[in-house]
C-alpha cells in the first residue's frame, strides 16, 4: 500500500531515474496529460461530468486524485506524435545533405493510465511494430516507457469498457497499477505487473495490503462495472456492418455527421497518417513530415486523380466498418475499447454504440 506521501516518492523516483514523467493536469477547462513533478500537478478533488457532445468539470465531494474518467487527449500524443518529422534535407553546395530528426526517443513515465487507455496502447503496438512495417519512431518510444495504470472507480456516462473487456480494472500491459482508495484514508494499492515496477514499488515506503486492502479495491472497480451506462452489442456487429453496405442508417447518420474528424483524432487506436514534404522559403532546405490524417477527409481517399470517398455516408461508414467489424480481420481484434472519447467530442453528439446497436436491432 502506497500512502500520499508513497505516490509523490513514486512520481519523484521515476523522474530521479530518468524518466519524463507526464500524468494527468486540468487545463482549459479539460483534463489532459502533460509534464508533473509531483502530486500537487494532479487535477485533486475533480470529476468530469461526460454525455453525448458534451464534457465539463466538477468539483467532488473528497480530495481524490483520479475521480475522473478519460479526457480529450490520449496517450497516442505521447507514443505515435501527432506531427513527426522523418528528416531533413539542406543544400550544402552542389550536394544534398540528409539530417535525422533532431527529437530522439527518451525515458518516459505515463501516470494515470487507464484500463481501456492499456489496452489502446496494446492496439498500437500490434498495428504499428506488430507487422510488417514498423514504424521505429514509435517503438523507440514505446521500449521506453514506464506504464503506472489507475484502475477506474468513477466511469463516465460515454464509458462502455465493460462491454468491450478492456476494464475497468486493468488485466495487464502495466509496470505499477495502482487502485485509489477513500473509504476514510487516501491510500492507493499497488501492484507489480513487471519486474521493473516490482524493483521500483521496493524502493518506496510501502505497507502490505491485507484482505480488508484488497477487497476494498476491488470493491472500487466492481462499483465502476456496476455504474457502466453505455455498451456496445457484441453478437453479430461485425457481420451486421460488413453484409450492410447500403443500409439507410449511412445516410442517417451522414445527415447529422459534419465530417470534422474529431472522433478519429481523439480515439486512441486511431493510427492513420500523412506524409507531407515542407520546402523552406530559401530554398536551401526541406523536411518530410509525418502527421496524424483522418479517414473523415476528402483527401484521405485521393487516388490518381479524385477522392473515392466523396460523401460523408462512405467516410462514417469507412470509420465504423473498420473500427468494429474490419479490424477483426485485420488485426484479431475490435479497433474500440469503449473509451467514450469520441462520443463526448463529437460536436453533434453522435454515439458509436448507438449507430451500432441500429445495425444489429435491423438484424433481428
Ligand atoms: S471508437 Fe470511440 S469509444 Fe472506441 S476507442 Fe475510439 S474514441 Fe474510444
Ligand atoms: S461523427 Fe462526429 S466527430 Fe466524427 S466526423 Fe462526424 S461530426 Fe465529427
Amino acid at each position: 500500500m502506497l500512502g500520499l506521501e508513497g505516490l509523490q516518492a513514486l512520481i519523484e523516483a521515476l523522474a530521479a531515474r530518468g524518466h519524463d514523467v507526464i500524468g494527468p493536469v486540468e487545463r482549459d477547462g479539460a483534463i489532459i496529460y502533460d509534464h508533473i513533478a509531483g502530486i500537487a500537478d494532479l487535477p485533486t478533488g475533480r470529476t468530469d461530468r461526460q454525455e453525448a457532445g458534451s464534457y465539463r468539470l466538477e468539483n467532488r465531494s473528497d480530495d481524490a486524485l483520479f475521480g475522473y474518467a478519460v479526457g480529450p487527449q490520449s496517450w497516442k500524443r505521447y507514443l505515435h506524435r501527432p506531427i513527426e518529422t522523418l528528416f531533413r534535407v539542406r543544400r550544402v553546395g552542389e550536394e544534398l545533405a540528409f539530417d535525422p530528426p533532431r527529437d530522439q526517443a527518451g525515458r518516459t513515465a505515463f501516470i494515470g493510465v487507464r484500463s481501456c487507455e492499456l489496452a489502446a496502447i496494446a492496439i498500437q503496438d500490434r498495428v504499428l511494430q506488430g507487422g510488417r512495417y514498423v514504424n521505429t519512431e514509435y517503438g523507440a518510444r514505446r521500449a521506453q516507457t514506464f506504464l503506472v495504470a489507475v484502475n477506474c472507480g468513477d466511469p463516465s456516462a460515454t464509458c462502455f469498457c465493460t462491454s468491450m473487456d478492456t476494464g475497468p480494472r486493468a488485466g495487464g500491459g502495466y509496470d505499477i497499477a495502482l487502485t485509489e482508495l477513500l473509504d476514510g484514508r487516501h491510500e492507493f494499492l499497488a501492484e507489480p505487473g513487471t519486474d521493473a515496477g516490482a524493483a521500483l514499488l521496493a524502493y518506496l515506503p510501502t505497507r502490505p495490503a491485507n484482505e480488508a486492502d484488497w477487497q476494498a479495491a476491488h470493491d472500487v472497480t466492481d462499483r465502476a462495472a456496476a455504474n457502466m451506462k453505455r455498451h456496445m452489442p457484441g453478437k453479430g456487429l461485425k457481420e451486421a456492418l460488413q453484409d450492410n453496405p447500403e443500409h439507410a442508417r449511412w445516410d442517417d447518420v451522414a445527415r447529422r455527421c459534419l465530417a470534422c474528424a474529431n472522433c478519429t483524432l481523439v480515439c486512441p487506436t486511431c493510427f492513420c497518417t500523412t506524409i507531407e514534404d515542407r520546402s523552406d522559403l530559401d530554398g536551401q532546405g526541406a523536411e518530410r513530415v509525418r502527421r496524424w490524417d483522418s479517414c473523415f477527409t476528402r483527401d484521405f481517399s485521393y487516388v490518381h486523380g479524385g477522392s473515392v470517398r466523396t460523401q460523408t455516408r462512405s467516410r462514417y461508414r469507412q470509420w465504423m466498418t473498420h473500427k468494429l467489424a474490419h479490424w477483426w480481420d485485420q488485426f484479431g481484434s475490435s479497433g474500440c475499447v469503449g473509451c467514450g472519447r469520441c462520443i463526448a467530442w463529437c460536436p453533434v453528439g453522435i454515439d458509436i454504440t448507438a449507430e451500432a446497436a441500429a445495425f444489429v436491432e435491423g438484424q433481428e
